[in-house]
This record gives C-alpha cells, structure tokens and sequence, in this order.
C-alpha cells in the first residue's frame, strides 16, 4: 500500500514491531507523529494493523514538577519491573521543550539504566511544537508500543501546561509525583489534578526531608479524602525515596491492586472505552480546525472573521458557526463527493457508566 510518500521504502511492517524489532518500533513512532500530512495514509494503515494487539500493558501516567524526581523514579521503579520479569517503554512528554530549546526529557542519560537495558525503551516527544493538541500521538504511540509486546507502558509528563490532563486522559493509572515540605500552589499542581491522580507519590521521603514527606502524605491523604469514593479504586498516597529504594515495593503492589480492582468489574474496560470516546471527539476537533486552516478558499473569510473578532464586533461563537458554514459550503463545492461532513458538536465527557 505504497502512496507515493516520502520514505515510504522504509514504512516499518506491523509483523516487525510485533516481533519485536526495536528500530522497527522507533521508525513506526516517527511515521505516527509525523506532521506531514502524506505520512497520514502510512501511519494510519500501520496503526490499523497494530491495533488488534494493541491494549495488554498496564497503562501507566506520571506527572509531576520538574525536579520532583520523576526520571530517578521511573529509572529505580521501572529496574525492579524488569527484575521482576516485565518490559517495559517509557514515552515521556515535554511541552516545554519548543520554549526552553533542548529537550529536558530528551536526554537519555536522565534514566542511565532503563536506557542501556534490552527489557526497557524509552522515546522523548517534544510536544511543545503541536498545534492545540498536547500529546495529539501519544497515545497512538502508547498503542504501538502494547503492540510491540511492552507489559507497562509509563508515560511522563512534566506537570506544566495542560499534558497531564491530556496523560490522566490515556492511562489507567495516573500518578501524580509531589515533593516534601512544599505546598501544592509551590509545586505548580494546578486545581484538579491532585483529583485525577489514582496514587499520590511523595519522592526523597529519606534523609533530612523523611519528616516532612511523613507530613506531606498525610497532607494529600487529606486532600484526597475530598473526592474519595467516586469509582472501585480509592486513591492513595505513598512516600518512597527512589535512592534508597523505600516504598518502590509498596508502589508496585498498589499498582497490581489498581490493576485487580478495575479488572473485575469492568472498570478498566470502561476507562478505556470513555478515553477511546474523548480521544476520538479530540481528533474531530483537531481535523476539522487543521481543515479549515489548509483550505486557501475560506482563507479570507476566515482572516476577515478574526479581524471582527479581535475588533470586538462579532462574537467568537458567532464567527465559529460562519466558518463552519463556510467549510460545509466549500466541501459542497468539491462535487458533494463528502456526504459525511463532521458534526461540529462537543466532545461528550464522561461516559463512565456504561
Ligand atoms: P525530574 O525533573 O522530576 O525528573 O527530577 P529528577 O529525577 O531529575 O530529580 C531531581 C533531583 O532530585 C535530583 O537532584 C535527584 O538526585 C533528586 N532526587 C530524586 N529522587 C530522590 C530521592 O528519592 N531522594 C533524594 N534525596 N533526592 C532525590
């Protein structure tokens, strides 16, 4: 199924990645976040083909403020994983890194360990050059890697921006990572997502900072009492220092106990199912704004749009519903070859309850 796309001699097959092959997986990564638009067709069909193996891992998010300790978590966490027989991929987000030029998460020597080892693979993606989407692939990605046989994909954000809803939003489990003797507004934890996290860690809980982390756990267990009870899984907190290796035992038993309790009652299923829903009203929205935008037809409407907006004459909604008109008219205008116009209404939310 060649489409005349660049390099697409080097398409990785669907078989490869499953059997394993790492520069396989790494080439099927840059083809799904390509942003050329004639990769589309390619990483598409690859996905497509990858998909029925797709969703064994243990889908894991972690976020937390730069320097709270996430990469000598995730590199202390993910070698006992592997000691314990698992493989695992590790796919970490920086939306900083367009702003702050290199790449904090880019650099492999950050996890030494994870990035020298067979069992593991680690892949950074600088989100911060996407256009409205934080993470738009990421979960496609997440999706690649299930399919290449990783029993736990851990996916890392930096807690700034708005990745870690995007993150909460693709995994199972979502942990929130926070340090010792600093209050929530210090460590840049915006209102809400201490709400999402299903485990709360409190990093360097050794040395001098063993009290306050003893302080801060009961901090966030009384945060967490707020909003306890609204699925199987009660959230909870747990201090670990990743250098000493405390409390890493207590974190992976809580994330099996995570993994039996959405299991058996459908739970998990349907946390996927309601991500897989809000996944695909987020492409709408994507797709349709990267259609308006490529086509030069509605272009002047469009400027002439947001000239009266920004002059405060038209309402934004207004001026939206116009420019939707516009593209329906123009796609009418290709020969009405596209009865399946996109319904621009919003993204359903929740759906917990199926
Ligand atoms: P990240 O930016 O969230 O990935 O944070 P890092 O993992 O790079 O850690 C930031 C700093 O905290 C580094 O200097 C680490 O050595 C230190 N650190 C991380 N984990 C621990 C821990 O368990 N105990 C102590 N004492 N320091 C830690």
């Amino acid at each position: 199924m060649t489409r005349g796309a660049p390099g697409a001699g080097r398409t990785p097959t669907a078989d490869a990645i499953r059997a394993g092959d790492r520069r396989a997986l790494a080439a099927a990564i840059t083809l799904i976040e390509s942003t050329r638009e004639d990769d589309r067709a390619a990483a598409e069909d690859l996905l497509q083909a990858l998909l029925p193996h797709a969703g064994g891992a243990v889908r894991l998010g972690i976020s937390g403020a730069p320097g709270v300790g996430k990469s000598t978590f995730i590199e202390a966490f993910g070698t006992r994983q592997i000691a314990a027989g698992r493989r695992l991929a590790v796919l970490a987000i920086d939306p900083s890194s367009a702003r702050s030029g290199g790449s904090i998460l880019g650099d492999k020597t950050r996890m030494p360990e994870l990035a020298r080892r067979e069992e593991s693979f680690i892949r950074a993606t600088p989100a911060g050059g996407t256009l409205g989407g934080v993470a738009r692939r990421t979960r496609d990605v997440m999706l690649a890697c299930e399919a290449a046989g990783f029993d736990l994909v851990m996916v890392e954000t930096v807690g700034v921006g708005q990745s870690e809803a995007a993150v909460a939003d693709m995994v199972d489990l979502f942990m929130l990572l926070v340090q010792p003797g600093a209050g929530d507004e210090l460590q840049g934890i915006k209102r809400g997502v201490v709400e999402r996290a299903d485990i709360v860690v409190v990093t360097k809980a050794d040395g001098a900072l063993a009290g306050p982390a003893t302080h801060a756990k009961a901090d966030f267990e009384a945060a967490l009492m707020l909003h306890a009870g609204a699925g199987p899984w009660t959230p909870c907190v747990i201090a670990c220092s990743s250098v000493e290796g405390t409390g890493l035992d207590e974190i992976a038993d809580a994330v099996a106990r995570h993994r039996a309790t959405m299991a058996a009652d459908g739970a998990l299923e349907a946390r996927r199912a309601a991500q897989a829903e809000t996944w695909l009203w987020r492409e709408v929205e994507e797709t349709l704004i990267a259609t308006i935008r490529a086509d030069a037809r509605l272009a002047p409407a469009v400027a002439a749009l947001e000239a009266e907006v920004t002059a405060g004459t038209l309402a934004p909604a207004a001026a939206a519903r116009r420019i939707v008109e516009r593209l329906l008219e123009s796609q009418k205008g290709e020969g009405g070859a596209s009865p399946t116009s996109p319904r621009p209404s919003p993204p359903p939310r929740g759906g917990e309850g199926e």
